[in-house]
């Protein structure tokens, strides 16, 4: 046998990082441990120092039990802890750590240095660990309580120092495992600052609705239904927006059990189960959850970071949850908000689900099934958040005429050579363009476009299809160039988080590209200075709210391309006719011509159908004729 094929004992370094490799992935996750620590000390201050993103220095004081010399030795000693003793107490942990990990693994890829004096004695320790070497304590003036510094982190881990991201990006992390740890420890007082900066200040409060306010935005504190609820051992306090205010993403869901950020899918289901019918499909509400429950009704010793739970019954989480959001969705009287979102809908939502659902019905048992055969080509397109259905929040309907308009009678579009499309002002309003192989479309419920081609008959989408359009459009226009841009008479400031700004910083050239001009403004908040063209009825705050949704969502490695084909498809959501809207006989014209577009792309991985083809052959059948 090979010598170095040999089975060998790792070195206690080796094994140490290898442990750090799973618990810490970036300087946040040393945040949120040393945050947990202190939380687990009983602190009621914990303050937070950032230099250059956490790549420099990590330093957490709190005024917790603090630690004497010895435990200082042994609290970097991998699984030396002093939560947990037995087997038994593992299945009902009640501390944030149990581990014994975090300190032994962060030395081993960092320069520690712990200064910490426990209560009830005379002075503070100090202790200083790099890599394995442990230097002897010494004594150090200290108030009771704990104080770690983390410097140079993966120091001799080149292959995570390379991965680390720009600071603003690190700081965003760092921020967002600051504001959950925050959010489940409303009594705890918290500081953070980066590079000489303070950027939050919590003073300990009775509810997390203030730590809300005060993370996010009092605006968004107010908009949200306060829920308390106790039943089956299950304590549920929740704060929820209503259905009106769902996000683009589910960023905005924080659940926690006593005391812990999880996710798990049962109660994101349950929550999704709750708005459901409430919000457009692809919408997600805001929700922050915290749920107290007796600590043997689940395992959390399940991930590392402990970020997911197993429970010994997720049915009765997920059916607490949900009647408990649903009841109160019931109770409130969210019609207000609804109206005035939909004031110019001619056609209600519901009303809309009904029709497309009787249309599918219909068409679904217009064909006996072939076996084989699918019974309709439904041809779906990357649809993204595309449902038909999105507000124009605040602005009033968009009226499509004015919409196609300025798509068609731009310069460049005008070139009838500069790409496929036709400009809408030349198709005549009497003679379908096309091939002839179909005949004019018409509109049915302000919702479908209905067509007869030489095999059958067709039915489309009318926004699935716009919006394929005004993307394909924006994406050649993309690829020339920039999109076209007003400036804003009234700049609209928009508050953002330190992540939010620092996701704007760092995609400002895509952004620019799209024609969207944004400028820092004080420290909490940007001026929207340019707007596309193409978006002129569209409100400003709320899209720029959507897109730091699907910003935040994007990871950083998440190629640009990527993240500029989501932003079009949002735009082209947008910017497309809505279901609802009745469209003139030239606009169902134009648009019908390019209806190929959704017929072409044959493949949807996560979208709808948008179009559905009933063959000649179907309906003979159907009507007994073969
Ligand atoms: P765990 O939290 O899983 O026990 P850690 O490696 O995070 O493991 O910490 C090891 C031990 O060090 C803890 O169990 C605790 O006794 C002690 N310790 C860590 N941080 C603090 C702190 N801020 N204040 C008091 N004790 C601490
Ligand atoms: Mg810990």
């Amino acid at each position: 046998m090979d010598a170095d094929c040999r089975i060998r004992v790792l070195s206690d370094l080796l094994v140490k990082k290898i442990a750090a490799g799973e618990v810490v992935e970036r300087p946040a996750s040393v945040v949120k441990e040393l945050l947990e620590n202190a939380i687990d000390a009983g602190a009621m201050r914990i303050v937070v120092t950032i230099e250059e993103g956490g790549r420099q220095l990590i330093k957490i004081t709190d005024d917790g039990c603090g630690m004497s010399a010895e435990e200082l030795g042994l609290a970097v000693t991998p699984h030396a802890t002093s939560k947990i003793k037995t087997e038994d107490d593992l299945f009902a942990i009640s501390t944030m750590g149990f581990r014994g990990e975090a300190l032994a693994s962060i030395s081993s890829i960092a320069r520690l240095r712990m200064v910490s004096r426990a209560r009830g004695s005379e002075e503070g320790h100090e202790i200083r660990v790099t890599a394995d070497q442990i230097e002897a304590s010494q004594a150090a003036g200290s108030p009771v309580g704990t104080t770690i510094e983390v410097r140079d982190l993966f120091f001799n881990v080149p292959a995570r120092r390379k991965f680390l991201r720009a600071q603003s990006t690190e700081m965003g992390h760092i921020t967002e495992q600051f504001s959950r740890v925050a959010l489940s420890n409303p009594g705890i007082a918290f500081e953070l600052s980066h590079n000489g900066r303070k950027t939050q200040r919590l003073a300990s409060c009775d509810s997390p609705l203030a730590r809300v306010a005060k993370l996010y935005s009092p605006e968004l504190a107010d908009a949200l239904l306060p829920i308390r609820r106790d039943e089956h051992g299950v304590i549920l306090e929740a704060y929820v927006a209503p259905p009106a205010q769902s996000r683009a993403t589910t960023n905005w869901q924080y659940t926690f059990v006593n005391g812990r950020y999880i996710r798990d899918r049962s109660i994101q289901h349950a929550i999704k189960e709750a708005y459901r019918g409430l919000t457009e499909p692809n919408r997600h509400g805001v929700v922050f959850l915290f749920l107290r429950v007796d600590p043997q009704s689940f395992d959390v010793n399940v991930h590392p970071t402990k970020i997911e739970v197993r429970w010994a019954d997720s049915r009765l989480i997920h059916s607490q949850v949900l009647s408990a959001l649903r009841e109160t969705f019931q109770r409130s009287d969210l019609a207000p908000a609804l109206r005035t979102d939909r004031a110019h809908a001619p056609v209600s939502e519901a009303e809309q689900d009904r029709v497309r659902q009787e249309m599918a019905t219909m068409m679904r048992d217009a064909t006996p099934i072939q076996p084989g055969q699918p019974r309709f080509d439904s041809l779906g397109v990357n649809t993204g958040h595309a449902d038909g259905l999105t507000n124009q929040r605040g602005g009033g309907a968009m009226e499509p005429q004015r919409v196609w308009r300025e798509l068609y009678s731009d310069p460049v579009r005008s070139d009838p050579t500069a790409d496929g499309f036709s400009p809408y002002n030349k198709v005549s309003p009497v003679l379908p363009r096309s091939s002839g192989t179909t005949r004019r479309a018409i509109q049915m419920h302000n919702l479908y476009l209905v067509a007869e081609t030489e095999e059958g008959i067709l039915i489309v989408d009318q926004h699935a299809l716009h919006e394929r359009v005004i993307y394909e459009q924006l994406r050649t226009r993309i690829t020339n160039g920039s999109l076209e841009s007003q400036r804003l008479l009234l700049p609209e400031t928009i508050r953002v988080t330190a992540r939010q700004a620092s996701l704007l910083e760092s995609n400002g050239d895509w952004l620019q590209r799209l024609g969207i001009e944004v400028s820092t403004f004080g420290s909490d908040s940007v001026a929207v200075q340019s707007f596309p063209s193409l978006l002129k009825d569209t409100d400003v705050v709320p899209f720029m709210t959507d897109l730091l949704d699907r910003l935040a969502q994007q990871s950083a490695e998440t190629s640009p391309d990527v993240v500029i084909n989501d932003l079009l498809s949002m735009m082209a959501c947008k910017a497309a006719v809505k279901a609802g809207d009745s469209l003139t006989v030239e606009e169902i014209d134009a648009l019908f011509e390019h209806r190929d577009l959704v017929e072409k792309s044959s493949s949807c991985p996560h979208g709808r159908p948008t179009m559905l083809r009933l063959s000649k052959a179907d309906l003979n059948r159907q009507f007994h004729r073969t």
